[in-house]
This record gives C-alpha cells, structure tokens and sequence, in this order.
C-alpha cells in the first residue's frame, strides 16, 4: 500500500490509498483499498485514514471509519489509530496498519504487523520509521 493523508491550508482534508493487493489474490477481489471507510476515510470536521495491511479484515472491520469514529467520539488521533487497529487485529486475528490525521493536524500512526513505512513533515522536520517504537528525525529540506 501507499497511502497519504493531507490538510490544506483551508482545513480540508485529503485521504489517497493504493495497493497492488494481496499476493495470491483471487481474480476479480478488489479488497479494502478503494473502498470508502475500510481502506480511505476523509472527513474535514474530524480527520482523514488511509489503511493497509489484511483486507478482507479491514473490510469487516471498517478500519479507517472505526478510527474517525472514535476520533469524533473525543479519542486523539495516536490513541484512536491504535485502539481501532488493535481491536481489528484481535477479533480477526489479522494485522494491519494505518496512519492518521486529525482536523487540528495531529497524526495517529500504528501498525500491528511487524513493519510499516511511514512519514511526516512538521515543523520543518521530518520524522519517519518503520519498526515499532522507531521514530527518526531529520530537517526537513525541500528543494
Ligand atoms: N489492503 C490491501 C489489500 O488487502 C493490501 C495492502 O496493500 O496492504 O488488498
């Protein structure tokens, strides 16, 4: 998966998620990724999710709406991101992945597989990882 959630300047937000699938997939699946709530959620009154890892489990789940629901519900972004993708992970006994963005521009990241790439930019500094309780820094430097 690659997926990216973004504010502007006006408060709206943007959620994109793209994947090539699951390997072995049966011809014709579509999966989570385009579908709306499961792998892609955007709501400029609350926040915006894009979701990866084990679809047909993401799907039942509704992971990215789980998140914005508990996030509309007074949960922070880090703390709903985790909360949903754990309760995903131990009802299904299938991992996932999801990165999170609040109205107010918190980030909520948590994976419960064994890696997930992500990264973010805030003030002028980026910070990024891949195994859990990874977090690198570095100046942000556009060119
Ligand atoms: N969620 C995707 C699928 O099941 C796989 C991925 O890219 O994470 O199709």
């Amino acid at each position: 998966t690659v997926g990216a959630v973004a504010i502007d300047k006006y408060g709206h937000i943007a959620v994109a998620t793209s994947t090539g699938g699951m390997s072995g997939k049966a011809v014709g699946r579509i999966g989570d990724t385009p579908l709306i709530g499961s792998g892609t959620y955007a709501d400029d009154n609350i926040g915006g999710v894009s979701t990866t890892g084990h679809g047909e489990s993401i799907l039942k789940y509704c992971l990215a709406h789980s998140i914005i629901k508990l996030m509309e519900n007074g949960t922070d972004a880090n703390t709903a991101t985790k909360e949903a993708v754990t309760g995903m992970t131990n009802r299904l006994k299938n991992t996932a992945g999801a990165i999170t963005l609040s109205k107010n521009g918190d980030v909520g990241i948590y994976f419960s597989s064994k890696r997930m790439s992500w990264a973010y930019i805030k003030s002028n500094k980026i910070f990024y990882g891949i195994e859990h309780n990874q977090i690198l820094e570095d100046e942000y430097r556009p060119s």
